[in-house]
């Protein structure tokens, strides 16, 4: 066996929050070995988040056409799917090409090593025949994979998951998806807005179950009216495919039948790859467990979506940030020596004597309080924090409030695809918003306020007080506050 390489700092994973982490440290001037087994990038910019949203840019343009009739006059519409499988292979993914990538680690002073890393007992990874021994730490970046459902006949078949369905050049003449949460929802819409029929089946009692019900309810509706059957309740007993397409066999007996399969029932971390035992971790877990510095152990941090905590690019960044300050800290205090003081870890602000780079100061603690999350449909559906059900099972006294956009002025304005609300929820005995819900054709965009409004503690009665730019989508808000006293 080869003697081991030393090392500051091995990352395992280059998706978004590893290869942010990467390549901050590697600025700061740690000597960081970066280890990616596919694409420097990892999901969102080649099959999730980017690519999506351009699918959905095009859809959406489809859709605004479609509104010329009644608002402008006629306007036809032949949707082509070639110009958006374009711009996906050539602007957004290289052709699934991570050359750039990886040229923007190396450039920040990274080594880049390509394969598959596993822990290889305190401080070691392996990778193949390579040993690296880290002085500083490993930061486990290493993502989600698609829950694929243990429904019979699934795994035999060409089932798409959102690599297929990011890739696709040509369109299928129908499409079954499994799973109605944020993905499917985004795609469906996309795919039956150029033409394809699309049916989604949902075993939850509605779509975007983990939102409030009425943005269940307005994304539903939204999604009916493109043309896209939707099922609720209803659980997949057996899939078959035939060589031309699938059926779908449910429970209680109903068929549905696709040229396509859409599997998007959620993602899961693979922790059983990771070589987790060798130093001491669970591995059994759904997720690394992590402490509000995303530490795992001594010497092990993780960020991303393999820590739980929102499966969201924006998580990732906020944890990453985070992480580099803290193995920067932990750093300057290995270069430091003990801490006689040994108030050093408590503060986490050890002073930058060594050439360690990077700002010193407090390492920020995670706090997910405020986070935002946003289902690109159309009306997009923005929320933050808590919803209602959540904040009464955790016993809040709770006061919502909700304005509905077509009865606005900006939403009355809209007219057509003016569908969407805002909802407040409040904590009454603390006087602060502690969730909110923003759909509508900006409904993202709005979210920004309400972010703020939760993320500070704003008071509902300085809420009250502000002035709300006229007719705007989130003068909603105000109306919303009006509905909660
Ligand atoms: C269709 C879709 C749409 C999405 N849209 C949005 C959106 O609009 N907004 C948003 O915020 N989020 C969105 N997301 C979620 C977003 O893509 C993820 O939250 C984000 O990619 C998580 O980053 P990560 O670094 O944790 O993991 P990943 O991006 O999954 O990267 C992990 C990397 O680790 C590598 N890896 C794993 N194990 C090893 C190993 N042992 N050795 C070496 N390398 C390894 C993998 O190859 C991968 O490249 C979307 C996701 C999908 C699927």
């Amino acid at each position: 066996m080869a003697d081991p390489e030393l090392v500051d700092v091995v990352v395992i994973g280059l998706g978004v929050g590893g290869e942010e982490v990467a390549g901050r440290l590697a600025e700061a001037g740690l000597t960081v070995v970066g280890v990616e087994r596919d694409l420097v990038g990892g999901e969102c910019p080649y099959w999730g988040c980017v690519p999506s949203k351009m699918m959905i840019r095009a859809a959406n343009a489809i859709a605004e056409a479609r509104r010329v009739d009644g608002l402008a006059g006629t306007a036809e519409v032949r949707p082509d799917w070639a110009p958006v499988a374009k711009r996906i292979r050539e602007e957004a993914t290289d052709t699934w090409d991570d050359t750039v990538a990886v040229r923007r680690f190396t450039g920040k002073g990274g080594r880049f090593v390509r394969g598959s890393a596993r822990l290889d007992g305190p401080g070691r990874v392996r990778v193949g025949e390579r040993v690296f021994q880290a002085r500083h730490g490993i930061v486990l970046g290493t993502g989600t994979r698609p829950s694929v459902p243990p429904v019979d006949g699934l795994a035999d078949t060409p089932y798409w998951t959102n690599r297929q369905a990011i890739e696709v050049e040509e369109l299928p003449e129908s499409l079954l998806v499994l799973g109605g949460g944020a993905i499917g929802l985004e795609l469906a819409q996309v795919f039956a807005r150029f033409g394809v029929r699309v049916t989604v089946v949902e075993a939850l009692d509605r779509v975007l179950a983990v939102e409030e019900s009425e943005a269940s309810e307005v994304a539903a509706a939204a999604l009916r009216a493109d043309g896209v059957e939707i099922h609720t309740g209803v659980r997949a007993q057996r899939v078959a495919h035939d060589g031309r397409g699938f059926t779908l066999y449910a429970a209680g007996g109903a068929e549905f039948t696709a040229e396509r399969l859409l599997v998007v029932t959620g993602r899961r971390a693979h922790l059983d790859e990771l070589g987790l035992d060798t130093v001491g971790v669970d591995a059994g877990r759904r997720y690394l467990t992590v402490d509000d510095r995303l530490h795992v152990t001594e010497g092990i941090w993780a960020v991303g979506d393999v820590t739980g905590e929102g499966a969201f690019t924006h998580v990732a960044m906020y944890q990453a940030g985070i992480v580099v300050a803290d193995v920067l800290a932990h750093a300057r205090r290995a270069d430091a020596g003990p801490d006689p003081s040994g108030t050093a870890h408590a503060t986490g602000g050890a002073s930058g004597t060594t050439g360690v780079g990077g700002a010193a100061g407090a390492v920020p603690r995670a706090d997910y309080r405020a986070l935002p999350r946003v289902t690109f449909t159309d009306p997009e559906v923005g929320a933050v924090g808590l919803t209602e059900a959540q904040a009464r099972e955790r016993g809040v006294n709770v006061q919502v409030g909700l304005a509905r956009l077509p009865s606005s002025a900006r939403g009355w304005i809209h007219k057509a695809g003016n569908e969407g609300f805002v909802k407040l929820v409040a904590d009454a005995d603390q006087g602060v918003l502690i969730g909110a819900t923003s759909v509508g054709p900006a409904g993202g965009e709005v979210l920004s306020g309400l972010a703020v409004a939760v993320h500070a503690a704003v008071p509902i009665a300085r809420l009250r007080q502000m002035i709300y730019a006229y007719p705007t989508f989130h003068r909603a808000i105000e109306d919303a506050l009006r509905d909660m006293s």
